[in-house]
């Protein structure tokens, strides 16, 4: 049998939120280990949109002004009704918005970590506290175990962790979408504006990464009943040009020749704002963040963001328990409950947060689902009571590092 390996910190998962937590602890001193089940960082979903709460983050950890240079600020965002013949600009300032392509973010996010804090190929099948310790243990595909001080799960919407913590399983909307690039060599001649087209329930949205390269999204109230669909990326395409055939010929040329390197179809999947203002998120010392603890419907753009955000308020609750425990040499008694004491206190700061968030994009997903004319009046009623001014999500300021 091999032998138990001993760790400070665990990450599990080397996606946004596992790298942003990872780097946002390397800058306060504090070294983690990454655990990623793939042989190499992944990033699916070709763009992601980046608001103001996302780049105060990514000011903090230190990647913003990187990834600045190569992606065009969002000056307008524009609506359009092809059902009703309607054309609106949106009325609320979005403050700085771009869209940046994943591969940079992961870059970004990963050149300045030490090296060796990512190991690949280190898939965690199970995690137990250990009965004397009360320190996490992880299971790993290999056969190997490792015991760690403090565990951050990291690993996305199909979390062991959030399993371990017993966290109430997420819920699926009807709705999939698909996102992609596609890349005009002469230059696009869009405007640098998000413009979002809706027929029916059918969404497709484009942005401009930069003069050349457009990101776009589909959202179509269904999925592909056939699951090879979203495995094969000219099936992908095939399918996507199907749900929009009916909209404007610039979009319907835009997905035909997109890179289909770039493509990927999911299925949007949510954790309820009743599970997370309830959800127990942390027991000892593990806990969640990112999709793991709140996986949400990409309306607002803020899911990558919300899991950089969990990065810094993680890692400034975390450094300043860290340092007291490592003043006082205390026992390990002691050790576990300042850990758990740091992170109540994150998940604390997060809750409602997440809660506003995922509530917001629990009802627009819900309007998109809703097959009934009273039920999404219904749905858009609460949304203009309870979010009347529908950006005000991104002036949350995570805070200072
Ligand atoms: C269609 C769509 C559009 C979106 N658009 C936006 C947007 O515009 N802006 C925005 O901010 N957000 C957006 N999001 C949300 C955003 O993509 C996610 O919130 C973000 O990627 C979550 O990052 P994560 O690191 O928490 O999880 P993930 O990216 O899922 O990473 C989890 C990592 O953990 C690894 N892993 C999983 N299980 C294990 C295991 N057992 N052991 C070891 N490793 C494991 C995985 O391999 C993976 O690398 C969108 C989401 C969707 C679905």
């Amino acid at each position: 049998m091999e032998a138990t390996e001993e760790l400070e910190i665990v990450i599990a998962g080397g996606g946004i939120c596992g790298l942003a937590t990872a780097l946002a602890l390397h800058r306060k001193g504090i070294r983690s280990v990454i655990l990623e089940r793939s042989d190499s960082l992944r990033a699916t979903g070709a763009g992601i949109a980046i608001l103001t709460n996302g780049w105060r983050a990514l000011d903090e950890l230190g990647v913003a002004s990187r990834l600045r240079l190569t992606s065009l600020p969002v000056q307008r965002v524009w609506d359009i009704d092809l059902d009703r013949g309607k054309q609106q600009q949106a009325p609320v300032s979005i403050g700085e918005a771009r869209c940046v392509k994943r591969r940079e973010l992961i870059k970004a996010l990963s050149e300045d970590l030490p090296f060796g804090t990512i190991r690949f190929g280190c898939e965690i099948l199970s995690v137990k506290l250990d009965r004397f310790t009360s320190f996490p243990t992880l299971q790993l595909s290999n056969g190997s175990s490792i015991r760690a001080k403090v565990l951050i799960g990291c690993d996305g919407a199909n979390s062991v962790v959030a399993d371990f913590l017993e966290l109430k399983q997420k819920k699926s909307f009807s709705s999939c979408s698909v996102r992609g690039f596609t890349n005009y060599p002469n230059g696009h001649g869009f405007a640098h504006e998000f413009v979002r087209i809706r027929r029916g329930n059918i969404l497709s949205g484009r942005v401009p990464v930069d003069d050349k390269l457009v990101f776009w999204f589909i959202v179509p109230r269904f999925y592909p009943t056939d699951s090879k669909v979203s495995e094969d990326p000219e099936l992908i395409r095939q399918f996507s040009v199907e749900a929009i055939k009916e909209f404007p010929s610039e979009r319907i040329e835009m997905v035909s020749n997109c890179d289909l390197a770039s493509l990927s179809l999911t299925h949007l999947r949510y954790r309820a704002p009743w599970d997370i203002l309830l959800g127990s998120f942390r027991r000892g010392c593990v806990t969640v963040a990112g999709d793991a603890m709140h996986v949400m419907g990409p309306f607002l753009g803020q899911g990558g963001s919300a899991a950089i955000e969990d990065a810094i308020v993680l890692a400034r609750c975390l450094t300043q328990k860290m340092q007291k425990v490592a003043q006082e040499e205390n026992g390990r008694q002691i050790m576990v409950q300042e850990i758990g004491e740091a992170l109540d206190k994150y998940v604390e700061e997060r809750r409602m947060r997440l809660v506003w968030l995922s509530t917001q994009t629990y009802v627009i997903g819900s309007m998109f689902d809703a097959s009934s004319m009273l039920g999404k009046l219904l749905l858009l009623a609460i949304l203009a009571v309870l979010f009347s001014n529908s950006t005000h999500h991104t002036r949350y300021d995570c805070g200072r590092l």
